[in-house]
């Protein structure tokens, strides 16, 4: 009976990284749910609670297969009190009063319609709704003076609120690559983010650029962003310069996952093919697009960091500060205790450096 017993639990190690976790998901009913508890404690300014959610969401994804008792999660990490109620109640009454009742309110669909502009912050989001705007046309008539970047959310926010396809995703890497070969031949372009993990569909499309000679990469972004806007390819734009040497923490310490590379935010508008029959007059689509710039000595670290998924890298700087005394952020890894930095030029090493399997892009799906 034991046997038995013990065959149907499972079992999977604390932290995310030390898992392999894909896009097959055998409790997306179990991890939706407790996805919106995170989310809401997200843009409810409660960091914590929405880790702990994202956790135990993590936990049920890499399980081989569906729960169906709480017996068979005795034992299970990151399971706290409130994620197993949620589970509880799910596997027995088919939903939780408390996701429904969070999913309905009005609070948090106000959070979503409005930090689903880009460029708007759940800070932001929090203020409108106090002065009681819910919705897009309640924001328009409100007569806020928006940012530049807001200005460009609103006005594209049906397209920037529907997913990319990998189709697009593609299509958008080869006017990337043509940028980057136009102003820089020899420079290399990684798609990274989700679509490097294999998922079907984005947020946005997420590419890092670096060139082979040290030193190369510098001045880069600008030509590129200068190339692709002459060319008709940006509705918006945003740089931000690097300021990793100018910092004055420790290079592996930033004071949060931001690195500093330097970055650009861009909406991009891409051609779209007309579907036979169809009324659409409009021939584009907006697509959020984030280019980010490595220096080839950083490369395999900015490779790691932008791939995601958030919580695997989360989990990554947690396994490496608490059990090896390590920082590790996209710019370097560096050992506290031998005081000095690790090197590598792949992925690969720096999950040696960090007492690591191995986990390729596509099973960091956490
Ligand atoms: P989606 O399909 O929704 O875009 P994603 O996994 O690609 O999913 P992104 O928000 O595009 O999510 O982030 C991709 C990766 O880039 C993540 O691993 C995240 O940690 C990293 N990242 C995003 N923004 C920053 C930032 N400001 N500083 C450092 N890393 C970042
Ligand atoms: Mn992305
Ligand atoms: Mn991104």
């Amino acid at each position: 009976l034991f046997q038995w017993d013990y065959e149907l639990m499972f079992s999977v190690p604390s932290y995310a990284c030390q898992r392999r976790t894909t896009l097959e998901n055998h409790n997306a009913v179990l991890t939706d749910a407790l996805s919106l508890l995170a989310e809401n404690a997200e843009l409810s300014d409660q960091e914590g609670r929405g880790v702990a959610f994202r956790r135990a969401a993590a936990v049920l994804k890499a399980l081989p297969g569906p729960v169906t008792g709480l017996t068979q999660l005795r034992g299970l990490p990151c399971l706290g009190e409130h994620s197993l109620r949620v589970i509880k109640d799910i596997l027995e009454n088919g939903a939780s009063d408390e996701v429904e009742s969070t999913r309905q309110s009005e609070h948090f669909k106000a959070l979503k319609v409005l930090t689903g502009i880009f460029g708007v912050g759940p800070k932001t989001a929090e203020r409108w709704i106090r002065e009681g705007i819910h919705s897009l046309i309640q924001l328009r008539e409100s007569g806020h003076t928006l940012n530049r970047a807001q200005q460009a959310g609103l006005l594209h926010y049906d397209d920037l609120n529907r997913p990319v396809t990998r189709a697009e995703a593609d299509a958008i890497t080869e006017v990337v690559v043509r940028a980057v070969v136009a102003v820089a031949p020899g420079a290399e372009v990684t798609l990274t983010g989700g679509f490097r993990r294999g998922k079907l569909t984005g947020h946005d499309v997420d590419f890092l650029i670096t060139h082979p000679e040290e030193g190369r990469e510098e001045g880069l972004m600008s030509k590129v962003v200068s190339w692709l806007r002459s060319q008709g390819f940006l509705l918006y734009e945003k740089t931000t310069r690097n300021s990793y040497l100018e910092s004055t923490e420790g290079p592996a310490r930033p004071a949060s996952n931001m690195d500093r590379f330097e970055r650009c935010l861009t909406i991009f508008k891409l051609d779209e093919d007309q579907r036979p029959g169809s009324e659409e007059t409009k021939l584009w689509r907006a697509v959020r697009v984030d280019l980010v710039v490595s220096p080839i000595s950083q490369f395999a670290f900015a490779l790691l960091g932008w791939t995601g998924s958030k919580l695997f890298e989360r989990e990554l700087r947690r396994w490496a500060g608490h059990e090896k005394a390590m920082s590790l952020s996209s710019h370097a890894l560096y050992d506290n205790n031998q005081s000095r930095y690790h090197r590598a030029t792949s992925e690969e090493e720096i999950f040696a450096h960090l007492g690591l399997e191995f986990v390729p892009p596509s099973e960091r799906n956490a």
